[in-house]
């Protein structure tokens, strides 16, 4: 008897489906009812599911319902599935077989890396604590990625000092061509059709609606991925950091849509990155700084969201920031707010439902650490509102990198920064109604200020970790400090 692969609307490419003969897609309406997702989010998953059954009219069953049980009771017969990559994804799996459906749970596929090979790792580490630089650099010998006679390729593991530079000076974009984008079809006409039908029975969705911004097809995110590697793969390193305005990708890929949607592999990413270096196409430290992130980051996040277990988002908050998200925030009124870098960082997220690495952390993150936004809020907020966004690389990144709620876990000190980096890294300071080198007043910069109002709330819990002692003298240092508590106490949630 055939069974049927129940492909889930994460693992939409061949290397998950190939050797399936049969599949069954579900769309569950339910699952939008309940949660406020971006609507281009909303978009680009049910296009993807929706030209994968496309892509296979002979074998492949596509069921709209309300819920995945009563998708799947249409279905005869055995079922299997490639493991989930979240644990609700999981837990409506075990629910499905706990009433008696025969489902049986394939391998993880998706990541480059498996769980035995990371559960080694940690356990080679014994009591050291993990990091990613280890994570990376064993990954990259074990994988034989840019490894030439045993040794790093380009003599180093690390290009920092060549790599995360400030943008031009002067520039307002770095001057790349324009990126490949998709053009929409009929599949996302009638996509949008149906998102509009569902708006008007009462299903509402966060940001604006848009013209679908990047690849779900494996033919697409190929495209998109042989265009980056040409074009801005080359200027990766020095400008993965920094932020221009009218420069919404940056030297960035895009590809964590397609990747996350299951439709590209990171491993043909990687590889592709590779070999545009061996052929003398892309210098090494633009090469090295960009397989970081997805043979690193992307790897070790995936990892951690399982190694850090079922409670990491919600009992992680060794700083008590237990602040309610605004309205203005969560609804991404950009309107309402004066700060120039915030203003703009909500009006892409709103816009766009993207935003690239520092926008993430270097504005977003760095506001809600600085004014105690409660981390699992924030970790729900990322996740629906960020059309790459899913449970398992939310975690880590929002709790823990972004947040420091983990106390450490992910980094060693909190990612706080104040205007004058901001200054550094960006062009936004120049066209702000604040001083990023002004404190106290009505020309203060909120993201100054917030930074040292933030040492002085947590100096209990900071003071005490070597990395911020630099940050402590200076605070200890200031002249206006009572002024500036005062000043940030009474801003508290309103908007900058
Ligand atoms: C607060 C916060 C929230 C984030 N939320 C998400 C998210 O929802 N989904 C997501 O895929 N990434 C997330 N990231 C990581 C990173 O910001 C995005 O992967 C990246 O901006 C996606 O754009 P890109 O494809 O152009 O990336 P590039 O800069 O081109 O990097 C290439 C790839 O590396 C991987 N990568 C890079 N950094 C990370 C990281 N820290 N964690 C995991 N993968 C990484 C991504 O797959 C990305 O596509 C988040 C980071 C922070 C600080
Ligand atoms: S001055 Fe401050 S608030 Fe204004 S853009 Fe710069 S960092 Fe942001």
């Amino acid at each position: 008897m055939t069974i049927t692969r129940w492909v889930l609307a994460d693992q939409l490419g061949e290397h998950f489906h190939e050797d399936a003969a049969h599949l069954v897609i579900i769309e569950a309406k339910d699952l939008f009812r309940k949660t406020r997702y971006h609507r281009q989010k909303a978009h680009l998953v049910l296009s993807a599911m929706r030209h994968l059954a496309a892509e296979r009219p002979e074998s492949a069953t596509y069921i709209r319902a309300d819920t995945f049980a009563e998708g799947l009771a249409t279905i005869d017969g055995p079922l299997e599935v490639v493991a989930p990559h979240s644990r609700s994804a999981t837990a409506v799996v075990q629910l499905v077989q706990e009433h008696g459906r025969d489902l049986s749970v394939l391998p993880a596929r998706g990541f480059i890396t498996s769980e035995t090979e990371f559960q080694s790792w940690v356990a080679e580490r014994g009591k050291r604590r993990l990091l990613l630089e280890d994570w990376y650099r064993s990954v990259r010998v074990s994988h034989e990625i840019l490894i030439e006679d045993g040794e790093p390729a380009g003599g180093r593991w690390n290009f920092d000092e060549d790599n995360r530079q400030p943008p031009p000076r002067g520039a307002v974009t770095l001057g790349l061509p324009e990126p490949w984008l998709p053009v929409e079809d009929d599949i996302d006409r009638q996509v949008r059709q149906d998102l509009d039908a569902w708006e008007s029975e009462g299903i509402e969705f966060f940001g604006a609606d848009g013209p679908r911004m990047f690849p779900i097809t494996p033919d697409e995110a190929r495209r998109a991925l042989a265009d980056f590697v040409e074009h801005r793969l080359p200027k990766f390193g020095p400008y993965e950091d920094a932020l221009l305005s009218e420069d919404w990708l940056m030297a960035h890929s895009g590809l964590s849509v397609p990747m996350n949607l299951g439709v590209l592999h990171p491993r043909e990413v990687v590889r592709t990155a590779e070999e545009a270096w061996s052929k003398g196409l892309v210098p090494i430290a633009s090469v090295e700084g960009f397989i970081r992130q997805i043979l690193g980051w992307r790897e070790y996040i995936w990892h951690l969201y399982w190694h850090f277990g079922p409670l990491y988002v919600d009992s992680s908050n060794v700083l008590s920031a237990d602040e309610p998200l605004p309205q203005w925030f969560s609804d991404a009124k950009s309107e309402d707010v004066t700060a120039h870098c915030l203003s703009w960082a909500l009006e892409q997220v709103h816009d766009k439902g993207w935003t690239h690495h520092i926008v993430r952390l270097m504005i977003l993150g760095n506001w809600a650490l600085q004014r105690g936004y409660d981390p699992a809020e924030m970790t729900r907020w990322f996740q629906r509102t960020f059309v790459d966004g899913y449970p398992w690389v939310m975690a880590a990144n929002t709790v823990g990198m972004a947040l420091f709620a983990d106390g450490g876990q992910m980094s060693t000190k909190p990612y706080a920064s104040g205007g004058s980096y901001i200054n550094k890294m960006t062009n936004l300071c120049s066209g702000c109604r604040y001083k990023p080198t002004v404190r106290v007043g009505s020309d203060a910069c909120p993201f100054t200020a917030g930074y040292w109002n933030f040492l002085h709330v947590n100096q209990e819990r900071l003071s005490g970790n070597h990395r911020m002692s630099m940050a402590y003298a200076g605070l200890r240092k200031l002249a206006d400090r009572d002024a500036l508590i005062v000043q940030e106490a009474e801003r508290g949630n309103s908007a900058p």
